[in-house]
């Protein structure tokens, strides 16, 4: 058995960067940018009002001073001309702030008749002037990689950024096996149950950009298990789950070696989901998961998530773990490192007692995995410990 890093490390090891591809800017919230893009134009492109008011100078702002109306700038449509001592120009929100003007008064402070202006509260300090180029210049860069996320969009829609250059999305297979096994709506013979392990993961590697397709079941059969990698077989990454122990009905090490699967490891000292193997079959990565429910969710966050930062072009961590303070003491761990289910609330962990890895109920009401490296000694009450959020 191997250690989780050095599990981690040879599966880094199977896996790069795909291609750079480029997408309509719609299209890539959520993607990974792959190179720096930067802005051609400045923002705002002039000096704008940041309300609705008068525009003048500002040496000429006090009290109870008048000036004369010339013209109005409005979003869209500025004032062409230039402001003048003792006049003003209505302005509003958006709108360029004219030449010769650098205050804008609020319209609250101001009461006009006719053409005529006066100030009539003491305006603030501000100039209500969004300097040309305050939010981002010609050049202004936003670094790569990154997962794109609304506010990004937002951002390089402003700059002008229609086509992003991002990552091509990891395509991941995905293929349960067992006899025991039916896909959610149909209907279970009286010893089988539904296979779930598929759908979990499915929608967690979606989540993480990944495109993800669920094949067929494999029977317990080497055919079977056969015809199923062969529909997988060009994708980036191909994730069978079960059938990976050594158990009579365990096929899967057997029938991709017989592929011509080169080995990577296989097992790793966790808990859940010791049984696990790696290599490379043809151009794609594969990972064999353990089949219990758990042991396989598990193993996903662990080492698929991981797996897809990479092949996204990011850092295969996203950052270090956090810690929280146990609610509870905890005894000591065993030689493995294990993956509690916990829930993390009011900044406390508590650690369920029951970590049975089949019991998807509990996994669903956890939204930690608390870390417990081998060999953890037993920890007391408010003690911080390692965690990564599920
Ligand atoms: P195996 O590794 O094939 O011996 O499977 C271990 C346990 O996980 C067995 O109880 C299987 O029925 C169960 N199992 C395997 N694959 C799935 C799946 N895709 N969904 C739900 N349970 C599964
Ligand atoms: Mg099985």
């Amino acid at each position: 058995m191997i250690s989780v890093s050095d599990a981690l490390n040879t599966l880094f090891d199977l896996v790069a960067p795909l291609e750079v591809e480029t997408v309509p800017l719609r299209a890539a919230a959520g993607r990974v940018l792959a190179e720096p893009v930067s802005a051609n134009r400045d923002q705002p492109p002039f000096a704008a009002s940041a309300m609705d008011g008068y525009a003048m100078k500002a040496a000429e702002v006090e009290r109870d001073a008048m000036f004369k109306v010339i013209g109005e700038s409005a979003a869209g449509h500025g004032f062409e001309g230039r402001v003048g001592p003792g006049q003003a120009v209505r302005i509003f929100t958006g709108a360029p702030v004219p030449d010769g003007a650098d205050f804008v008064v609020i319209q609250e402070d101001t009461s006009v008749t006719g053409s005529l202006l006066t100030i009539t509260d003491h305006p603030g300090p501000g100039h209500n002037i969004r300097a040309k180029g305050g939010d981002f210049q010609i050049g202004t860069t936003v670094d790569a990689p990154r997962v794109l996320t609304p506010a990004d969009v937002a951002l390089l829609a402003a700059m002008n950024i229609a086509e992003v250059p991002v990552r091509r999305r990891p395509t991941v297979a995905l293929i349960s096996t067992g006899d025991e096994l039916v896909m959610p709506g149909e209907s279970p013979g009286p010893d089988q149950i539904i296979a779930s392990n598929t759908f979990g993961l499915d929608a967690m590697l979606a989540a993480a950009g990944a495109e993800s397709r669920i094949l067929p079941i494999a029977r317990d059969t080497e055919s079977s298990l056969r015809m199923a990698l062969d529909l997988a077989q060009n994708a980036d990454l191909i994730v069978t789950i079960g059938g990976a122990s050594v158990g009579d009905h365990d096929l899967v090490a057997g029938v991709t070696e017989g592929l011509g699967m080169s080995r990577a490891f296989y097992k790793v000292a966790m808990r859940p989901g010791k049984p696990l193997m790696a290599g490379t079959l043809g151009r794609s990565a594969m990972v064999g998961l353990p089949g219990n429910p758990v042991s396989a969710m598990v193993c996903g966050h662990v080492f698929l998530l991981p797996m897809l930062r990479v092949m996204q072009g990011l850092p295969a961590m996203d950052h270090q773990p956090a810690t929280a303070n146990l609610a509870h003491e905890l005894p000591a761990n065993g030689p493995r490192t294990h993956y509690m289910r916990a829930r993390l609330s009011g900044g406390d962990l508590h650690v369920f007692d029951d970590q049975d890895s089949a019991r998807l109920t509990l996994l669903s009401e956890a939204n930690a995995l608390a870390i417990r490296p081998p060999h953890d000694p037993s920890r007391s009450k408010g003690e911080p410990l390692t965690y990564i959020v599920i």
